[in-house]
């Protein structure tokens, strides 16, 4: 290419890391090209995360209502049959009709989009294998890494996307399976594990730690968390490491092993959905052509600027440092372009939410309360339970509590755990309010309209720095 046809930014990688970069350099005028290899944009969670993971929460959680929460509420209904291929039509529906939409702002905002796959020729030149045949090459006066991150495979346990699966066939299933062992109860592990066992599957989940949730979970909330899903009929082994497979026989068996005291014994399933985390994809890149390196764990190393060791090449996303999830990668899409066009650009990872959408949900921003007791952070809490909540009353959804963590001196508000009836939704006003730095006071001297669940966070903070009027 030559030098009149650089652009001020080439972006590897088409995710919500990407596109978001692409759009925000667009928006300041910049001369933008974004290469994505898959066919459609908006990546890991439009395709096949995020987005198609939530039509099946939603739709199974009302099939399951239907058959086992309406009756008592005076809804008498005929014969209730779930059409598993409408129901996954349903959730292309919505991935087809937000993948295009990213593709029309892209348009919209002029940054050429080119569908192939991107590797370093240099560290200015990026080679592009364009999908439709042939190659071409762009150059870039800046270089975005945003190729995101693939499941962990299980190691002695091959994955065929069919008896043992990724989450991306477990969002694509043909048939409802009898019998699933979910490995990790991480959050896609309880996500998965819900979409199927309300289709009628006998879901076990194996965990190696003594928790539910992942990394981040408060252990008061996974706990609770942990109770409600068995009631709902989902079984777990926590304290238990899956340590080999074999799937030679009609079911799939597992050796699992006592990890912190758990039993050692052999499982069998239908299907075995691994769900361990995921990893950093820079498979294809070219990365050894300019010399960068990775870290142990596979991220590209980056400084605050999200400068690689070649300052002109960022990386932000999956790929590199921080929780893997679609909105930390849109924060830092739209700081990486202000660190290029403006110098400066700023994310709060202390203020970053996260939600899993079982249900009910569970949500939380900033510390836990195991976090403040390792690092020796003194604290006070305050918890207000949805049974003492009107609208959770009315609505026959009284499961769940808020709980806050707040500094005893001077009553700022440190962290909130939410599990309980739109707690996503909620984590909305803890976010906002530690962003802003907020004392539950600020908070409990807010007007909360009447009757809402979002009054049960008012009371939380109450019950935090002084008393909860309804309890
Ligand atoms: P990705 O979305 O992985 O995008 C990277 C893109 O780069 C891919 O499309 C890939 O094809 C492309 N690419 C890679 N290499 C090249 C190359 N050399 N050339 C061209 N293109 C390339 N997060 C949430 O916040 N909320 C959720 O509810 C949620 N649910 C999830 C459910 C599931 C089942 C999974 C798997 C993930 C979920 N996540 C969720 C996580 C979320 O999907 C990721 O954090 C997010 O997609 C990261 O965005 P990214 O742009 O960094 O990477
Ligand atoms: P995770 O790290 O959240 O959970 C993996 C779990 O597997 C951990 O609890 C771990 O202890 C366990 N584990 C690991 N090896 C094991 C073994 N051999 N036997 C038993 N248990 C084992 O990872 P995930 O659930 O795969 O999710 C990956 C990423 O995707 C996460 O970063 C998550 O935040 C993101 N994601 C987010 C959402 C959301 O925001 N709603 C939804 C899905 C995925």
């Amino acid at each position: 290419a030559s030098a009149s046809e650089e652009k001020d930014i080439v972006i590897i990688g088409g995710g919500v890391a990407g596109y978001v970069a692409a759009i925000k350099a667009g928006q300041e005028g910049m001369k933008v090209t974004c290469i994505e290899k898959r066919g459609t944009l908006g990546g890991t969670c439009l395709n096949v995360g995020c987005i198609p993971s939530k039509s099946l929460l939603n739709n199974s959680h009302l099939y399951h209502q239907i058959l086992h929460d309406s009756k008592h509420r005076g809804i008498e209904v005929g014969e209730v049959k779930l059409n598993l291929a409408t129901f996954m039509k349903a959730k292309d529906s919505a991935v087809t009709s937000l993948t295009k939409g990213v593709e029309y702002l892209l348009k919209k905002n002029g940054v050429e989009y080119l569908k192939g796959e991107g590797s370093f020729a240099s560290e200015n030149d990026i080679k592009v294998s364009l999908n439709d045949g042939g190659e071409t090459t762009v150059r870039g006066k800046n270089i975005i890494i945003a190729t995101g991150s693939e499941a962990t495979p299980f190691p002695g346990l091959e994955i065929d996307e069919k008896r043992v699966i990724t989450s991306t066939s477990a969002i694509a299933l043909e048939k409802i399976p009898e019998t699933m062992v979910v490995i990790g109860g991480g959050i896609i592990g309880l996500e998965m594990a819900s979409v199927w066992s309300r289709l009628g599957t006998k879901v076990t989940v194996v965990e190696f730690l003594d928790q539910i949730g992942g990394p981040g979970m408060d252990t008061e909330i996974a706990k609770a968390t942990q109770k409600i899903l068995k009631k709902q009929g989902m079984d777990f082994k926590l304290k238990t490491k899956v340590v080999s497979g074999d799937k030679s026989g009609d079911k799939v068996k597992l050796e699992v092993d006592a990890a912190q005291g758990g039993k050692s014994e052999t499982m069998s399933a239908d299907v075995v959905l691994v769900a361990i985390g995921r990893r950093p994809y820079t498979k294809g890149l070219g990365l050894e052509n300019i010399g960068m390196e990775l870290d142990e764990r596979g991220r590209v190393i980056i400084d605050s600027e999200y400068r690689t060791k070649v300052p002109h090449i960022r990386c932000i996303g999956d790929v590199t440092f921080g929780p893997m999830l679609a909105h930390k990668a849109e924060e830092e899409a739209v700081a990486v372009v202000e660190h290029i066009k403006k110098g400066f650009g700023h994310v709060n990872y202390g203020c970053i939410p996260s939600v899993m959408y079982t249900y009910p949900e569970v949500a939380w921003v900033g510390q836990n309360e195991q976090d403040l007791k390792s690092k020796k952070i003194p604290y006070r809490t305050g918890s207000f339970p949805f049974s003492a909540n009107s609208r959770a009353k009315t609505n026959l959804d009284t499961e769940g509590l808020v709980k806050m963590l707040a500094d005893p001196e001077t009553d700022r508000l440190l962290g909130v755990h939410i599990i309980g009836p739109n707690a996503g939704e909620m984590i909305a006003e803890g976010t906002l309010a530690l962003e802003y730095g907020a004392s539950t006071e600020d908070i409990a001297r807010t007007c909360h309209a009447h009757p809402t669940l979002a009054e049960a966070f008012k009371e939380a903070a109450m019950a935090t720095n002084a008393k909860a009027i309804h309890i």
